[in-house]
């Protein structure tokens, strides 16, 4: 616990407003939404993507009474036995703080940086010094600006050594987190080769990132990403294939699956068997080597530990669950930062009204008072209506919440008495150390997941939601379209993400899609595209908003309400200016005027039109044309209605392309999902990711046939892959013989002969590929998509139900 008034010079305050500056905190928040413990709390009102002032009221509101702010003009009168210090950046007073806790920390610090492989590297190493030390590390990849901060702020001396990565997209960006961390050593893992990132050379990056580096004792590194003027620093210790190199690899063969390395150090040369085969795998185990060599771990520990390294799921999942529920496995590793992160997702989940947590015992940790009452004070900030705790230290812990609590000494034992435990209607949390195995009661907990999955990842499609917000006015409103099963990625999954990123809206098809997200705990307005008459009774029920797009649809819907006396039903009236599908013409305007005056049932809510190229050039005009007609049609019924309502009628590419054309909100549909065909500067991320594994693997001579109607017809030996994804499962049929590409193992392989319902065959003469190794199946969708005449959206919504949708959330 810090007292504000000791702290309060730290943060460099230009003016200050203390009603009481003896209150302590003990956690830094950005995120009201966050927030469970607002007493404890010293809340930043950061300037990112929306203005943190606009959350002090919430904080407030929760319990928080210490702010850092920097707008000298706001008011503070609504508070008065709140503190608040006012400062020139929120960020950088953070940043100020977590230097002043970390000037406290004796412990030694490494810092691990680099393009690829951070994460990893930092998870390896805990798992590998866990056994004798107490490992801190930063949670997740908790890299950034902020994330580096809040890594820092829970680091204690009670750890014997700590972990803390640092990830930068730009120059200067470095100097704050290495003033942050400065590192007692620095390891740097692959620099990788693909991308620069904002960076004009790859030199400089190299620069930027060695910055992390200045006042470190010891840098571990390859020898091929040491910058000229660090040559032959004494500090330097590399690995690689040189001489000079203190780890040097003498041999490396790929046998099966693992990687056999002779390696030498100090003068001795020895042996390990590294369970992979890939070469970032590799170069990832060779960095951690090195560590432990510098630590002084003998080769005989090394190798052994080493060998039970494993190339696990380090991201917490969500996936559908057996009689009725949502599994969250997060079962890669436990300490209380990460469970926190955890404990923030499960809250998240609306669609059950049952929280539960599955919680292994944490490894490295001591059971002391302090420790238990971090533990209590963390599990007791969300309600839990039960707690399953795994291991035999838990007989001592005094939970202090109400839920229901059972505890085993072991992962079997609990396996063991599955029968007795009900997780049906629930959302469910497994939280473990690697060392209790908990992946075992998620795969019983969950629906058997085929060969081929869908990998939904919700972390990037928050990243592309702000990515548009930031080209919207905040006076904008948003709204996400989900209709066709959030374009094939999901329901409530993805439904509750944008409820939480607080979008203003939600859009489906069908009345159907509007009440599943309804069940699902979805509580934001939901417009319904095309509802039908039979349907009626579900959109009230449901609290759905209609579009109403003719005269039938209005009368009926109207006669509906009077029928059950309800006045004032919101509703979207849809305008054809151009598309020519659903909505009403110029001349149908007065008639519609007409209906609308004479009843009041309905309320109109908003007024839409729909853009039928907006971004492609050579239909700049009729956008043009499309927008201006919208205005006076939009502005017609607003007069003779005589109340305002919301206007829209840009869809992705018109937030993009239309900036004049934002009106009072947009509606953001395929760019949500990665996929914007001309997105100018907007660096989107592709959120699903379709793979399939290699079933099996043939040797097949040169002229025979491959598949049915012996199309695929071989013009050399070759080697040939069959993969369980067919057209059933949305795998276009056109796309046989050559036309697909999927890759394995970083190479494009295509396919040969037809595609078949359930299966197709891939060429893989010219790779090395094994049975059981990843497939994925659209190595670049709008490629795939021009190479069958389609588009990305018919792609995406086109991929069956049957395939298994898995969430990340990381
Ligand atoms: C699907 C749809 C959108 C979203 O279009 P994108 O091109 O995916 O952004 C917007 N408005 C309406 C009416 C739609 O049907």
């Amino acid at each position: 616990m810090y007292v504000i008034s000791d702290i309060i010079k730290h943060l460099v305050p230009i003016k200050t407003f203390l009603a009481n500056p003896n209150l302590t905190f003990d956690i830094l928040s950005y995120d009201t939404r966050k927030i469970r413990t607002g007493e404890r709390s010293l809340f930043f009102a950061l300037q990112a993507q929306q203005d943190g002032h606009k959350f002090i009221t919430d904080g407030y509101h929760k319990g928080v009474r210490n702010f850092v702010v920097s707008d000298l003009n706001f008011s503070v009168e609504s508070y008065p036995d709140a503190n608040f210090i006012w400062v020139e950046d929120t960020l950088r007073a953070m940043q100020a703080l977590a230097a002043m806790h970390r000037n406290e920390i004796t412990i030694p610090i490494i810092g691990i940086t680099g393009s690829n492989g951070k994460t990893i590297v930092k998870e390896w190493l805990a798992q590998l010094l866990k056994e004798e030390k107490k490992v801190y590390q930063s949670p997740k990849s908790y890299n950034s600006q902020l994330g580096v901060a809040l890594s820092l702020w829970n680091l204690t001396n009670e750890y014997n050594v700590a972990l803390i990565e640092a990830g930068i997209s730009t120059v200067h960006e470095m100097d704050y987190l290495q003033k942050m961390i400065r590192p007692t050593w620095g390891i740097l893992t692959s620099l990788g080769t693909a991308h620069r990132e904002g960076f004009p050379s790859k030199e400089e990056k190299l620069k930027e990132k060695w910055k992390l580096f200045d006042s470190a004792e010891k840098i571990i590194v390859p020898s091929d990403q040491i910058p000229e003027n660090f040559l032959n620093a004494r500090k330097v210790i590399s690995w690689g294939n040189l001489l000079a190199d203190k780890l040097q690899v003498l041999k490396s063969g790929i046998s099966g699956y693992s990687t056999h390395l002779t390696l030498t150090y100090g003068g001795k040369e020895f042996n390990i068997e590294a369970p992979f085969t890939d070469k970032a795998s590799i170069e990832n185990v060779l960095t951690c080597i090195l560590v432990l060599l510098e630590l002084g771990y003998n080769s005989e520990i090394i190798k052994e530990r080493v060998s039970r390294l494993k190339h696990l799921d380090m991201r917490l999942q969500l996936k559908k669950g057996k009689n009725n529920s949502s599994i969250i496995d997060d079962t890669y590793s436990n300490d209380l930062a990460s469970l926190n992160i955890a404990l923030d997702f499960l809250n998240q989940q609306n669609q059950f009204d049952k929280k539960k947590l599955v919680l292994s015992d944490f490894e490295g940790e001591e059971w002391t008072e302090k420790f238990q009452t971090k533990l209590n004070n963390l599990l007791s900030t969300v309600i839990l209506d039960e707690v399953i705790l795994i291991g035999e230290r838990f007989k001592n812990f005094k939970y202090s919440s109400n839920g229901t609590v059972r505890i085993y000494e072991t992962t079997d034992e609990l396996l063991a008495n599955l029968t007795q435990l009900n997780f049906s209607n629930a959302v469910v949390l497994i939280k473990g150390a690697r060392k209790y195995k908990l992946e075992s009661l998620s795969r019983r907990l969950t629906e058997k997941s085929h060969e081929t999955i869908l990998q939904i990842n919700l972390k990037s499609l928050e990243h592309n939601l702000k990515q548009y917000r930031s080209k919207i006015d905040a006076s904008v409103k948003m709204m996400a379209m989900v209709k066709a099963f959030s374009y094939g990625s999901g329901s409530f999954e993805v439904a509750n993400i944008l409820q939480f990123n607080n979008v203003d809206y939600l859009t489906v098809a069908f009345v159907d899609e509007g009440s599943e997200l309804r069940r699902g705990g979805v509580k934001l307005p939901i417009m319904v595209l095309s509802p039908h008459e039979s349907a009626f009774e579900d959109i009230i029920q449901y609290k759905l908003e209609p579009e109403i797009y003719s005269k039938r649809i209005l009368k009926a819907f109207v006669k509906f309400l009077a029928d059950r006396e309800i006045t004032a039903y919101p509703i979207h009236i849809k305008l054809d200016t151009g598309m020519h599908r659903l909505g009403f013409m110029e001349n149908e305007i007065d008639d519609l005027l007409t209906t609308l005056k004479s009843q009041n049932h309905v309320k109109v809510q908003s007024a839409l039109s729909h853009l039928v190229g907006a971004g492609a050039e050579e239909f700049k005009e009729f956008t043009e044309q499309q927008i201006s007609l919208y205005k006076r049609l939009s502005e017609k019924i607003r007069s003779a209605i005589g109340y305002d309502f919301i206007r829209h009628i840009c869809n992705t590419s018109g937030i993009v392309h239309n900036p004049e054309a934002h009106m009072d909100m947009v509606r953001l549909g395929i760019g949500l999902y990665g996929y914007d065909m001309s997105p100018k500067d907007l660096n989107l991320e592709e959120v699903s990711v379709l793979k399939t594994t290699i079933t099996q693997i043939k040797h097949i001579p040169k002229e025979e046939t491959i598949g049915y109607d012996r199309k695929g017809v071989l013009t050399r030996d070759s080697v040939i892959a069959t993969v369980k994804i067919g057209y059933a499962d949305g795998y276009n049929r056109r796309f046989g013989n050559g036309v697909g590409e999927m890759m394995i193992n970083g190479h494009l392989v295509k396919t040969v002969g037809n595609i078949c319902m359930d299966m197709c065959m891939l060429d893989i003469t010219d790779i090395e590929a094994k049975e059981g190794d990843e497939v994925y199946v659209f190595p670049d969708v709008a490629l795939a998509a021009k190479r069958i005449g389609t588009i990305p959206y018919e792609l995406l919504t086109g991929i069956s139900s049957r395939v298994k949708r898995v969430y990340y959330y990381e």
